[in-house]
């Protein structure tokens, strides 16, 4: 304890973020990250400082550890509707977008050396997509519907020509819009194409399964369903070949090196577990405080309107409001204790339409005065009412300066 007491630690803010006028912040960007789950984080606690070891360590901790991570393995893949072999655990949802694109396309380059991307993908993907056209691939983008949903007819027209990968997300991730994945599924199959699925968004609230529709490559990340950050899977469909993107230990049967992150990988599991049971409960709820969320604020913001249209995910509601930057919007709801976003988190700050706006052929104007609201399952009707009310309070303001 005396030495504890020498060490100089960096002070730490202990309470959550409060708005100016002091309550505690109403959280709306559930889509950008989302709280560990108590529960989660209990089954989490015993493998830091008490089971550490080295899961491919060979003594009594190294057997904790690799217990615990085949557990958590077979959980996912029992969730996923995958066998354990086809789950390989990443540091998130980055991480296995890239090496889905990368190790996919590069070990298939012989099928075509050509990838199909959707246009409205998150970053993870198109960046990979551009890594691999400075590589020689042919990348071509497969256009967003006015709706949000990626073009069905488009893609079979460019599937006349072979192409190794298709990139088609689950759900995207500023609009909420649910992509046709079973079309895109028997198209690939049709034309002898990978299909990869990038799932980030919709597992928790979508139950996935990876055959149905039928996945070649699909990913997860943990903290967009209650469970930690840097906690990611890839799954790869047994046969599929695949190149590593980060060489190293013989971890992840040799195609991922790295000292197996357990407890992250069991929290991963835990809150992929209580997402799948407390599934409809927490989608009714969420799904009515974002409907009476949008109802009110189209009710009474004028020229406020909603981004996406067809089935989306039940917490995301994406709205432009006419003559109001996103960016000025999101600061007012900040001081005024509501958390909202900007398009996806990632684009904070940059003045940058969404590309995904603009890929759905709105104005530039509209595309950058894209707000998300994400709502959650620990949200209460209070929070949806104050939210919208702080919403209508600032669009009014900001239309007067
Ligand atoms: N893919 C989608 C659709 C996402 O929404 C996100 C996160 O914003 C990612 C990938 C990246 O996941 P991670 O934050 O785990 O790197």
């Amino acid at each position: 304890a005396d030495d504890d007491r020498r060490i100089r630690r960096p002070r730490r803010v202990q309470v959550p973020p409060r708005g100016v006028r002091g309550e505690k912040m109403i959280y709306l960007d559930h889509a950008a990250t989302t709280p560990v789950d108590g529960r989660v984080l209990r089954e989490m606690l015993p493998y830091f400082a008490e089971n550490f070891g080295n899961a491919d360590s060979l003594h009594a901790y190294g057997r904790r550890g690799v217990a615990a991570a085949d557990a958590a393995r077979d959980e996912i893949a029992s969730l996923l509707g995958a066998k354990p072999q086809e789950i390989y655990f990443t540091s998130g949802g980055t991480e296995a977008d890239n090496w889905a694109l990368l190790g996919a396309a590069r070990a298939n380059a012989a099928r075509g050396k050509r990838v199909l991307v959707f246009a409205a993908e998150h970053h993870a993907v198109l960046a990979a997509a551009g890594a691999l056209r400075a590589e020689g691939f042919a990348v071509e983008e497969i256009p967003s519907t006015a709706e949000g949903a990626a073009d069905l007819n488009a893609l079979e027209a460019l599937l006349r020509r072979p192409a190794c990968l298709v990139a088609v997300m689950a759900a995207n991730n500023e609009t909420g819009v649910l992509q046709p994945t079973a079309e895109v599924s028997r198209l690939c199959r049709a034309h002898g194409a990978l299909y990869f699925c990038d799932a980030v968004q919709a597992a928790g609230s979508e139950k996935l399964d990876v055959n149905v529709p039928h996945a070649d490559l699909l990913s997860i990340s943990a903290h967009k369903f209650y469970g930690p950050k840097g906690a990611g899977a890839l799954y790869i469909r047994t046969g599929t070949r695949m190149q590593p993107l980060i060489a190293g230990g013989h971890q992840e049967r040799g195609l991922r090196g790295g000292t197996t992150n357990v407890p992250a990988v069991v929290g991963m599991a835990a809150a992929l577990r209580y997402a799948a049971a407390e599934r409809e409960q927490n989608n009714a709820k969420v799904r009515a405080l974002r409907d009476a969320f949008i109802a009110r604020i189209l009710a009474s913001v004028a020229g406020a309107q909603l981004n996406g249209r067809g089935e989306r995910l039940p917490g995301i509601a994406n709205f432009s409001f006419e003559g109001i930057a996103g960016a000025a919007m999101l600061q007012r709801l900040d001081l005024a204790g509501v958390a909202a976003s900007v398009g996806a988190a990632c684009s904070c700050g940059s003045a940058q339409p969404s590309h995904v706006l603009l890929a759905m052929g709105l104005s530039p104007e509209r595309a950058a005065g894209g707000v998300r609201f994400s709502f959650g399952k620990d949200n209460t009707d209070a929070d949806a009412a104050a939210a919208a009310e702080e919403v209508v309070r600032a669009a009014k303001e900001l239309r007067r300066s």
